[in-house]
């Protein structure tokens, strides 16, 4: 099957085939009907799947067709919502890919970074704006977008929005959309509190859904090896020193354990960056693309730091601390053996984290091959002890956001730094913004208080 007979228009065609795709993919084949038909869409998918084409193609061609005549400020008509900054920029660029040769503005916008260049550029005028909520909500606030011509609305990885806090933040953006509208819900798991939003944001919808790739995890060899906490690090330098794996991405629970596991890399000789939700946008972006491109050797990364993250083909992922949360795992280890290529997934588990893999083979129904690494046995006389979910527990609290929601994602979470908006679950009410934003302040008004998140 070709692109072409999907009904997609010559100038979206001209583009998609630019970016060398041969033919559509399951998600694709399935949605983009759906979505030209206008229908509303709840599609079960993952990134890797090709998601963003399946909708950003239809929802492209919807926007050209019923372009209208009147001339003026371009309102916002095509509004999609992701939770983290680096899936919104790389939402951004695939959007700016398919629309090369259509009369249509597009923009990213996300918190951590300045809010002046955004309210400028929405100024003059933007038809699709891909957006994570926080940064949203400023915006809207500061009357820089409206969202009442908002045609169709996109709310991607809805799971992961919900797991980190946002549905506050999504109920008070869909208060400002227009009732009549498109939308389209995409998400790798359904659990009842989706199917609960579902419920109320879609009508009469469609259901897609493709495999997720790794439930099955053919194409990721995954093994455990026990190991006491002290010893992980020297086991892991050990590991990539003798295998000489030249792309790793090894993920930890906290922001903490992230930067400091990435220098004692550096001291052990080998090339690593942190990439955590507390890095400044452009750190983040630089510490990726050096990843990317062999200049570094080691990725350390925490779970919403990673996610959305496309590196093609990388061939290991190491969970150098287990996830909290049993699906984190599943989609860390799909960070690997993407695109046919086939990868590692190595955890490297120890006594306190008995309870975690449990866990996470009840999610996988299945246990995880366990690997001996002769030298590294464990200290049966070392005891289990509690894991801390990061520094904002250890502290006995900060923010007003609940503990539940430090709980379920760790440490990671757990953090009420300013710059995290846009990449972590919101613990603080206003006025605490994004770094360079001025939320509350640019004309002396406060938005209300949020509420906590802490029911997630
Ligand atoms: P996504 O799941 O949207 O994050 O897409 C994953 C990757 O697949 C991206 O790098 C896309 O550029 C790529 N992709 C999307 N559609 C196709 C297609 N039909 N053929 C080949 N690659 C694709």
């Amino acid at each position: 099957m070709s692109f072409d007979s999907l009904g997609l228009n010559a100038d979206i065609l001209r583009a998609v085939e630019e970016q060398g795709y041969r033919e559509p993919t399951p998600i694709q084949r399935q949605a983009i009907p759906v979505v030209l038909a206008g229908r509303d869409l709840m599609a079960s998918a993952q990134t890797g799947t090709g998601k963003t084409a399946g909708f950003t193609l239809p929802l492209l061609q919807r926007l050209v067709d019923n372009q209208p005549h009147a001339k003026g400020r371009r309102p916002v008509r095509a509004l999609i919502l992701t939770p983290t900054r680096e899936l919104a920029a790389q939402i951004g660029e695939n959007v700016r890919d398919y629309s090369k040769y259509l009369d249509l503005r597009s923009l990213v916008v996300f918190g951590g970074v300045s809010i002046n260049p955004q309210m400028m550029k929405l100024r003059s005028g933007v038809d699709v704006l891909v957006a994570t909520p926080g940064r949203l909500l400023d915006l809207e606030h500061q009357n820089a977008v409206k969202l009442d011509q908002v045609e169709i609305l996109v709310l991607d990885e809805a799971d992961r929005m919900l797991d980190m806090g946002f549905i506050h933040d999504i109920r008070r953006v869909l208060a400002k959309l227009p009732a009549r509208r498109q939308n389209l819900l995409f998400s790798a798991t359904f659990s009842d509190e989706i199917k609960g939003l579902a419920e109320k944001l879609l009508h009469n919808p469609e259901e897609v859904s493709v495999a997720r790739r790794n439930t099955a995890s053919e194409q990721v060899t995954q093994y455990v090896h026990f190991v006491d906490k002290k010893r992980k690090r020297e086991l892991l330098s050990q590991m990539i020193g003798e295998g000489n794996w030249q792309q790793v991405l090894v993920f930890t629970r906290t922001k903490h354990g992230a930067n400091h596991l990435a220098e004692q890399l550096g001291k052990d000789g080998i090339t690593a960056a942190a990439i955590h939700g507390n890095k400044s946008q452009g750190a983040r972006t630089r510490a990726l693309a050096d990843f990317k491109s062999g200049g570094i050797r080691v990725l350390v990364a925490t779970d919403i730091a990673a996610r959305g993250l496309d590196i093609e083909e990388l061939p290991h992922v190491v969970n150098y601390e287990l996830p909290n949360v049993p699906e984190d795992y599943v989609h860390r280890i799909g960070r690997t053996g993407r695109a046919a290529a086939t990868g590692q997934a190595l955890s490297l588990v120890c006594v306190d984290e008995h309870k975690l893999l449990r866990d996470i083979e009840r999610v996988l129904k299945r246990e995880v091959p366990r690997m001996a690494i002769p030298g590294y046995e464990v200290d049966p006389s070392i005891p289990a002890e509690p894991i801390v979910n990061g520094r904002q527990q250890q502290r006995g609290g900060g923010g007003r956001g609940g503990q539940g929601q430090g709980q379920r994602r760790g440490g990671n979470g757990s953090s009420s730094a300013p710059s995290d908006r846009s990449g972590a679950p919101r613990r603080q009410s206003r006025p605490q913004g994004d770094g360079a934003a001025k939320p509350a302040g640019a004309n002396g008004r406060r938005r209300p208080p949020r509420k906590p998140s802490a029911s997630n």
